[in-house]
C-alpha cells in the first residue's frame, strides 16, 4: 500500500481533528509543550506512584493480605501495568454495563496477560503456562490476537507464585497491560520460513531487553502497540499499530525495515502511515526508541479518548513525525526507502509449509483462540513426542509448531485434530475471531467467544462437503471498542443490545463490512465500513453469513 492509498484512507479522520477544530486555547497535556502538571486522573496517579512500582505491593501486601486489602487506584490503575485487569463478576447482564460502578461490576478476581513478544514459546514455556492455569486459573486460556495468553480466575495470592514459575522459564507480565510498550508482535515464522526476507528475532529481543520494564518508558499517555516482520505475508497486522517495522529490499543499502506510525483501532480507527524511510536493522531498537519518547514527550494527555499515537500523527503528518524524529532523537537522518511490495500469501500461516532448513511448520487453529491449560500441557507433551520443542503464537488467534520432519507431519496434525487444533480447518473457523467479551470482561455487551463458537460449528454444518466460495474474515467484538478488529474484518460485528420483532431487548451486533488487512492478501488495506441499520441478532449470525456468503458466489465477478 502507498503513502498516498493510507493517508486517504484515513482522510476523513484527520480532517475531523486538526488542533484549530478542537481549540487550540486549550493544552493538550503535551509535556514537551504544555509541562508535565497531570490534567486527569490517571496522568494524576501515574506521576505519584508509577505502575511498575506495584508489583512490590503485590507481593509483599496484596498477596498476603487479600483482595480487600488492595488501595484502589493500584487495582484499578497501576495492577495492568503487570498484566492484570479485575474480571467481570458473573452473571451482570451487558444491559447493566452502562449503569453500574466498575466495582459492582467487578470481581475478587483477575483476568491476567502472559506477555509473549515475537509469540515465541518452547514447550517447556507452554507447560508452565497450562499448569499455572490449571493450579491457579481454573484451567482456563484464550490466545489473544496480540500473540499472548490470557488467564482468568486468577488470584492476588497466587500471583507471587506465578511470577516466580514464570520467570523461571523467562516468561513475564511486565507491562503486559497499562499505558507503556505493550507486547512486540512478531511475523510467526521468525528465523525458520523458506521466504522470509529477514528474521526479526534479534531486533525484536533487542527492543524488549532494552526497554521492556525501563521506567522511563512505563508513563505514556496510553498504550504503545509495536510490530515487526520480515515476511512477505506482512503477517502482522502492521497498519494498526502505534509502530511497525515491514521488511524490504533497498535498491541501495539491501534488506532492512520500511518505518509504519500511528496505526490504531477502537472506536475512532486510523491506519498507520509510512515515514517513507528505509531502516537498517542494527537501527531498529534506536528508531523504536525515537518513536516512543515522541509519543512519551508530545503525546496527548489531556482527554485519554484523544490519547494514543494516532491522534498526533493525525495532527503532525508523516513528514513532521519523521523531523522530529531525526532532528530532535535521533540525530541524524534516515534514508528514503521504498513500499513494501504487495503481501503475498495469507499471513495466519494456517496448514503446513516447508521451512528453510527442510522441516515443516504447522500453523494450527482452535475455534476462537480458545485452548484450556490442560490443552496447553498436553500440546507441550504431543509436540515433543513429535521431535520437536519450538511453536509460536500468531495476531490471528493461531498457533504454529515449528522443526516437524515430514515423516512425522501427518501423525502429528491427526493428533493435533483429537485436541481440537486443526491444521485443515474450514474456512470459517480458520477466519473467525473474538474477543473476550461479556464472559470476563467489564465492558462487553454481549456474550462473543460462545456466540462464536456456536456460528461456527453451525455455519461448518450449513457449508459441509463444500466450504465457504472465499476465504472470508468474520470479526466479533462483545462492545464498541475493536479488540478483535472489528473494523479490518470481511464482517465485523461490533457487540451492542438489539430490539428484536417483539420490542426485546437482545444481543447483537452492528455490521461492519468490507475491512482488510495487508496480510489478508489483499491489494489494499481498508477500514470496514458500518451499513447503518444492519444489525444482527447473536442466534441469526450463521444466517446472515451464510447469506452474505451465497450471494457473493452467485454474484462475484470470475475469481473476484
Ligand atoms: Fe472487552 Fe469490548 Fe475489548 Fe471485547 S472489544 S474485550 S468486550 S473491551
Amino acid at each position: 500500500m502507498s503513502s498516498e492509498q493510507s493517508t486517504s484512507a484515513n482522510a476523513p479522520a484527520r480532517g475531523a481533528r486538526t488542533r484549530a477544530a478542537r481549540g487550540a486555547s486549550k493544552p493538550l497535556g503535551q509535556w514537551k509543550v504544555d509541562g508535565t502538571e497531570p490534567l486527569n486522573a490517571n496522568e494524576q496517579f501515574k506521576k505519584e506512584s508509577g505502575g511498575l512500582e506495584v508489583r512490590e505491593r503485590i507481593e509483599n501486601i496484596y498477596a498476603k493480605e487479600g483482595f480487600a486489602s488492595i488501595d484502589p487506584t493500584d487495582l484499578h490503575g497501576r495492577f495492568r501495568w503487570w498484566g492484570l485487569y479485575t474480571q467481570r463478576k458473573p452473571g451482570i447482564d451487558g444491559g447493566r454495563t452502562a449503569t453500574l460502578e466498575p466495582h459492582e461490576l467487578e470481581d475478587e478476581f483477575f483476568m491476567l496477560r502472559v506477555r509473549i513478544d515475537g509469540g515465541q514459546l518452547t514447550t517447556e514455556q507452554l507447560r508452565v503456562i497450562g499448569q499455572i492455569s490449571v493450579d491457579f486459573g481454573r484451567g482456563t486460556a484464550d490466545l489473544t490476537d496480540r500473540q499472548n495468553i490470557q488467564l482468568h480466575w486468577i488470584e492476588v495470592e497466587s500471583m507471587p507464585e506465578i511470577w516466580r514459575r514464570l520467570e523461571s522459564v523467562g516468561l513475564g507480565t511486565t507491562e503486559a497491560c497499562g499505558d507503556v510498550p505493550r507486547v512486540v508482535l512478531g511475523s510467526p515464522v521468525a528465523g525458520i520460513s523458506e521466504d522470509e526476507l529477514i528474521d526479526p528475532t534479534p531486533q525484536i529481543e533487542e527492543i524488549t531487553r532494552r526497554f521492556i520494564g525501563d521506567p522511563e518508558l512505563a508513563n505514556l499517555p496510553r498504550k504503545f502497540k509495536s510490530a515487526i516482520t520480515g515476511h512477505p505475508s506482512q503477517d502482522i497486522v502492521h497498519e494498526i499499530n502505534d509502530i511497525a517495522f515491514v521488511a524490504v529490499n533497498h535498491p541501495e543499502h539491501g534488506v532492512g525495515y520500511d518505518l509504519w506510525v500511528g496505526g490504531a483501532l477502537s472506536t475512532v480507527p486510523r491506519l498507520g502511515e509510512r515515514l517513507g524511510t528505509w531502516v537498517a536493522p542494527d537501527k531498529v531498537a534506536d528508531v523504536w526508541h525515537g518513536v516512543c519518547q515522541i509519543f512519551r514527550d508530545y503525546g496527548y494527555r489531556r482527554l485519554r479518548n484523544k490519547a494514543r499515537l494516532k491522534f498526533l500523527m493525525g495532527d503532525w503528518g508523516p513528514e513532521k513525525f519523521r523531523q522530529v524524529l531525526e532532528t530532535e532523537y535521533l540525530g541524524y537522518a534516515l534514508p528514503d526507502g521504498p513500499a513494501p511490495v504487495r503481501a503475498t500469501g495469507r499471513g495466519d500461516h494456517v496448514g503446513v509449509h516447508r521451512q528453510k532448513d527442510g522441516r515443516f511448520y504447522i500453523g494450527v487453529t482452535p475455534v476462537v483462540g480458545r485452548v484450556s491449560g490442560e490443552r496447553l500441557t498436553e500440546l507441550a507433551e504431543i509436540i515433543e513426542e513429535h521431535g520437536s520443542t519450538r511453536l509460536r503464537t500468531t495476531p490471528h488467534q493461531k498457533l504454529v509448531i515449528l522443526d516437524i520432519e515430514e515423516d512425522r507431519v501427518e501423525p502429528l496434525i491427526a493428533r493435533l485434530d483429537e485436541i481440537g487444533l486443526s491444521a485443515r480447518p474450514s474456512l470459517i473457523r480458520r477466519g473467525t475471531i473474538a474477543c473476550t467479551g461479556i464472559e470476563f470482561c467489564k465492558l462487553a455487551i454481549v456474550d462473543t467467544k460462545d456466540t462464536a463458537m456456536a456460528a461456527v460449528a453451525d455455519l461448518e454444518k450449513r457449508f459441509a462437503g463444500e466450504d465457504l466460495p472465499a476465504p472470508m474474515s468474520l470479526h466479533i467484538n462483545g462492545c464498541p471498542n475493536s479488540c478483535a478488529r472489528i473494523q479490518t474484518a470481511d464482517i465485523g460485528l461490533k457487540g451492542q443490545l438489539i430490539t428484536d420483532d417483539d420490542g426485546n431487548k437482545v444481543p447483537g451486533f452492528q455490521v461492519h463490512l468490507g475491512g482488510g488487512l495487508a496480510s489478508s492478501d489483499r491489494e489494499e488495506a481498508g477500514l470496514g465500513r458500518t451499513v447503518r441499520g444492519l444489525k444482527v441478532s447473536a442466534d441469526g449470525i450463521a444466517d446472515y453469513v451464510e447469506r452474505v456468503s451465497r450471494r457473493y458466489a452467485d454474484d462475484r465477478d470470475g475469481d473476484e
